[in-house]
């Protein structure tokens, strides 16, 4: 597996339910937050070669559905934390 750059942990995803295992990616996601549309960058992400499944870590999960609902303030993310930028 590539390695990530600093300063995520090298996360494991473990097998998927195809029988393959799950690369570890950093991606973007976009979000829309009332009017403002958010991008999360360099997230870290677990997808399947083989079917395409694609998983987050729960802390990272936790962190997305949080930003999605207003209830972290997105200058103060705990560290390590995706880079927020506004568009
Ligand atoms: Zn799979």
């Amino acid at each position: 597996m590539d390695e990530l750059p600093s300063p995520y942990p090298a996360y494991q995803y473990g097998a998927c339910g195809c029988g393959d295992t799950f690369e570890a990616h950093l991606v973007e996601v976009r979000l829309t937050v009332g009017d403002q549309a958010i991008v999360l960058r360099d997230v870290p992400q677990g997808a399947c070669p083989t079917c395409g499944s694609r998983v987050y870590k729960a802390e990272i999960l936790e962190l997305i559905e949080a930003i999605f609902h207003g209830d972290l303030p997105l200058q103060t993310a705990p560290d390590p934390a995706p880079v927020v930028s506004t568009s």
